[in-house]
């Protein structure tokens, strides 16, 4: 009888595991076997690993905290991480020794944590590297306790702290990768482990600049680290293991039927993550769209469901919307005046102060009477632009040029994406009516120029009721 053999792989294949793939003991046991069961077909098999859910938040409070000199608050903090992974370490199936060994390593990074939170108390403040320093930490514990219980179960693994290989920028808290060095590392550093069996287990999230000081990629980073090292390994593919089933029609907190989607393109995903969508980083396809690798996300609860494919491949939906996002916490301003008009420059003066800020701007709509510019920036950033533009346009304000610089807070983006709409004629009209449907008053619109969204804003209390609206009448009952 012929044998049924499951081709092996030359090629290496990253998986990254999140928060809550790795969050509890029953959980990081989970994704063990995962990584057990593919690595027979996936002998060079590459982890990047999160921090258990919930850690990150709470080093970054005990560096906040310290900061404020609130010493009860910030020794709690310490408190609720170190028993997070004492309770974790109980609980694994670990041999005596193994477990004494591990333990001592999380001791000792637990040691870093009180004397970075001392330091900052006594200094009465925190950089942007001290807190990438501290929530470093989270990462790093936790790719021990994974590696520990492969050990255990007879694999050979390696712990590898990513600031020895992933170099970036000195952009503290939202680092840029050094592509150049960073293959080198990776070259030097991973390879030879895989030539020879061994599973390195790399800390998501974090880098290190050429100085060697830590950096951090942005929160929900490990997804870019996955795809960082995918690109400098020409991986043949790499897995985001998360908590859902793949990427779906909508966050499946808003809308409870979001369906799960098989394939989409890196750019509509790319729009979904930039829009809020929170299942992937928005920049991780960036390294992957080159070379064509692909992405899938995958459910460690439910290994046998496929999860969604992101590749270059066109999607078949032609004239369709694939799914609906929220930006919250996010407002609008409004820059409006009649005497406006045909005044060169003012338009680039507007978006040179909200510059000036460091303001991302996440959607701008410029009415084509040319008497109002608006767009969309982060609630946080909206104190500080309004002070910066009305300084920049005093004298048109002075004047009367300008009627005034107005925020509206409180507001939601609603995007409907899909590379489908491309050249379609008549989507737009679509959510339209779904949501005049609804009476719900849209305040402000946009169109990508990729044509691959559409932007709506609507009103904080509207956000869910908008989402919930496109996403029947226009993705469930327009595919009908
Ligand atoms: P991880 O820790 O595994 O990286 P995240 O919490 O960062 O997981 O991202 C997964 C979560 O993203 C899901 O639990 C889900 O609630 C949320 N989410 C938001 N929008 C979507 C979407 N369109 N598709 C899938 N998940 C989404
Ligand atoms: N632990 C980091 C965060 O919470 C990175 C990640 O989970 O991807 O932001
Ligand atoms: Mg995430």
């Amino acid at each position: 009888m012929a044998e049924n053999k499951i081709p092996i792989s030359d090629q290496p294949l990253v998986m990254k595991f999140g928060g809550t793939s790795v969050g509890s003991a029953t959980a990081i046991s989970q994704t063990v076997d995962i990584i057990t069961t593919h690595h027979a077909q996936y002998p060079q098999l590459v982890i990047v690993a999160s921090a258990m859910n919930g850690i990150t938040n709470l080093l970054l409070s005990c560096a906040r905290n310290a900061a404020e000199g609130n010493w009860k608050e910030y020794t709690q903090g310490i408190s609720a991480v170190e028993s997070k992974h004492s309770d974790t370490i109980s609980a694994l199936a670990l041999s005596d020794s193994r477990r004494q060994a591990l333990t001592a390593d999380i001791q000792s990074i637990i040691k870093q944590l009180r004397n970075y939170c001392a330091s900052i108390e006594t200094m009465g403040e925190v950089t942007a590297r001290g807190l990438d320093a501290i929530a470093s930490l989270g990462e790093r514990m936790n790719v021990r306790q994974i590696s520990a219980l492969l050990e255990e179960m007879g694999f050979s693994s390696r712990v590898v702290e990513a600031d020895e290989i992933i170099v970036t920028d000195a952009a503290y808290q939202n680092a840029r990768p050094l592509r150049k060095q960073t293959l080198e590392h990776t070259r030097t550093i991973l390879e030879p482990l895989l030539k020879t069996g061994v599973i390195p287990i790399v800390t998501g999230f974090i880098g290190a600049t050429e100085k060697g000081v830590t950096t951090t990629l942005g929160r929900g980073g490990s997804d870019y680290s996955a795809s960082i090292l995918g690109d400098c390994l020409h991986a043949q593919a790499v897995w985001t293991w998360t908590d859902v089933d793949g990427v779906m029609t909508a966050d499946p907190r808003i809308v409870p039927d979001a369906r799960v989607i098989d394939h989409l393109t890196f750019d509509e995903v790319s729009e979904m993550a930039y829009f809020g969508a929170k299942v992937l980083h928005p920049k991780t396809m960036r390294p992957l769209i080159e070379s064509n690798i692909p992405l899938w996300v995958k459910n460690t609860f439910n290994p046998d469901h496929p999860g969604t494919c992101i590749s270059n491949q066109a999607s078949q939906k032609v004239g369709k919307i694939t799914c609906v996002t929220a930006i919250q916490d996010v407002s609008l301003i409004t820059v409006r005046g009649k005497g406006m008009l045909g005044v060169p420059g003012v338009a680039a003066r507007t978006f040179s102060a909200v510059a000036d800020k460091n303001a991302s701007v996440l959607m701008i709509s410029q009415s084509s009477s040319e008497q109002s510019i608006c767009f969309v920036i982060p609630s946080a950033d909206q104190a500080g632009v309004i002070t910066s533009l009305e300084k920049e346009l005093a004298y048109e304000l002075e004047r009367g040029d300008i009627d005034a610089v107005h925020a509206t807070p409180d507001v939601v983006i609603v995007t409907g994406i899909g590379a489908g709409m491309r050249n379609t004629p008549g989507v737009s009209a679509k959510v339209f009516s779904a949501i005049g449907a609804k009476d719900i008053n849209i305040i402000a619109i946009a169109q990508g120029s990729s044509e691959y969204s559409i932007s709506l804003v609507v009103d904080k209390k509207d956000a869910d009721a908008t989402v919930r609206q496109i996403h029947t009448e226009v993705i469930i009952n327009g595919q009908k």
